[in-house]
């Protein structure tokens, strides 16, 4: 069997604009009634986040001072996770063509994210997409999981999937960051990064994943190429 397993936000999902929402209400409601701030604008602010700009480093950049952007990152972290704001997030063009290909190929698929229960079903109803994941093959957090990075926390959801998928003759792992790398190296799987989400070609160099692509349909075709060098 082959199989591959995708992160969800990045290669599927577009966190963008909840992103962006997130920081307008961080800088108005931290900022003084007086003080003047700079709001980026979604572009500046995006490409900030792909090249890994600290929050702080983005509340200054913004113009708050050094207790201000303590409060904003706090806030923000606080805020980024709530419900009203998952409902900016949106499907990355292409994502669920690249989905349907995977599934008529008879590929194995899982998806896994740090993404809590209540989020990922979140997402799966409003986008239909839980006709791609069944439950077995659904790697998150519980609802209760308490966070600590996500470097440290994707590497132990990596275990727990090998641990309990049923084995596969040669596996794949697709992510946009820096802890999808990680978590598949650690383990021994190849890796496909994503230059669709929070990270830029930049930033996934330094982690030096397999293969570096433009988004998830780019990397399903590799895999399907008959002719391609990567095997699955
Ligand atoms: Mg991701």
């Amino acid at each position: 069997m082959l199989r591959l397993i995708t992160d969800f936000d990045g290669p599927i999902i577009d966190v963008s604009e909840r992103y962006y929402r997130v920081y307008q209400f961080c800088l108005e409601k931290i900022q003084r009634p007086d003080q003047v701030v700079q709001q980026l604008s979604k572009a500046e602010f995006w490409q900030m986040k792909r090249s890994r700009i600290p929050e702080k480093q983005i509340a200054l950049n913004s113009g708050l001072d050094a207790a201000q952007a303590q409060e904003f990152a706090q806030l923000r972290r606080q805020t980024v996770h709530t419900e009203p704001y998952f409902d900016y997030d949106s499907l990355l063009p292409g994502a669920v063509d690249a989905l349907l290909k995977i599934q008529q190929a008879g590929i194995d698929l899982a998806v896994m994210t740090m993404r809590r229960v209540w989020e990922l079903d979140y997402a799966f109803k409003k986008h239909d997409l839980d006709r791609f994941f069944p439950e077995s093959r659904c790697y998150c957090l519980s609802n209760d999981y308490v966070k600590t990075r996500d470097i440290e926390d994707k590497p132990l959801l990596m275990a727990k999937a090998l641990a309990e998928l049923p084995p596969a003759a040669d596996t794949w792992m697709v992510g946009d960051t820096e802890a999808d790398i990680t978590a598949a190296k650690k383990h021994g799987i190849k890796v496909m990064a994503v230059e669709s989400g929070i990270r830029d070609r930049a930033q996934l160099e330094l982690y030096h994943p397999d293969l570096i692509v433009k988004d998830l349909s780019s990397a399903v075709d590799l895999i399907l190429e008959p002719s391609s060098t990567v095997s699955l």
